[in-house]
């Protein structure tokens, strides 16, 4: 009876093996299914985005850390907020930022005639041209309202978002992290402001987190770019 069980054990084994040898070379005709190294891992590419800035003292706080990261993010400017702080706006030009417009005194742009929300938009990209040497080619429209009128009439592109974490309200450093990192994907533009310390502190920790997992992060305009 044993011998009959050894046996029959060492028959199945015999008949696997021939299994995986037949299903082996069915895989290497068919080409292997692993991963190539000489391939590169597809990388996925994310931007934080920050509005209603510049802040005198949470703004420079925020390049610092995104300077020593290597980070570059996108700023939409609120042209009010740019009065007394044109030494920051001239730093994030100089350090890689993407720089947009998110109007003079951050209008609903429903809510005003057509004139006035040019005037609103005109009046910060001349402010920011002085400044930079550069007139801006991207607005966030604050509440995201935007009109394809205005868009000709400018000849702006509007930057919307789809990661928000509602940073202004919540005002607590690991919510806002947290909710980044749960709804980072690739292509992400977050929603952030740079007026809260809160805000600074989560965007150094996604971003230390999210570098882990392989994004890399990048200004907002090439991402919109195919
Ligand atoms: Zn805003």
């Amino acid at each position: 009876m044993r011998k009959t069980a050894v046996l029959a054990a060492a028959a199945l084994a015999a008949v696997g093996w021939f299994s995986y040898e037949i299903w082996r070379m069915e895989a290497a005709t068919a080409g292997s299914p692993e991963v190539d190294p000489a391939q590169p891992v597809s990388r996925r590419y994310i931007a934080l985005t920050f509005d209603d800035g510049p802040h005198p003292v949470y703004t420079p706080m925020l390049l610092d850390g995104l300077k020593e990261r290597g980070v570059k993010a996108s700023f939409f400017l609120v042209g009010d907020n740019i009065d007394g702080n044109e030494e920051i706006v001239r730093r994030m030009a100089e350090e890689g930022h993407l720089i947009g417009n998110h109007t003079s005194s951050h209008v609903q742009i429903s809510k005003i005639p057509m004139e006035e929300a040019v005037r609103e938009i005109q009046e910060t990209n001349e402010k920011l041209e002085s400044l930079t040497g550069n007139a801006p080619e991207y607005v966030r429209p604050p509440y995201g309202e935007w009109s394809d009128e205005l868009g000709e009439r400018l000849r702006m592109e509007p930057v919307f978002w789809n990661v928000d974490p509602l940073d202004w309200k919540v005002l607590d450093a690991e919510k806002v992290y947290r909710h980044i990192v749960k709804h980072a994907e690739d292509g992400s533009v977050i929603l952030l402001h740079d007026s809260y310390e809160t805000t600074v502190q989560a965007a150094f920790k996604a971003i230390d987190t999210l570098e882990k997992q392989g994004y890399t992060f990048v200004t907002a305009d090439e991402l919109l770019v195919d």
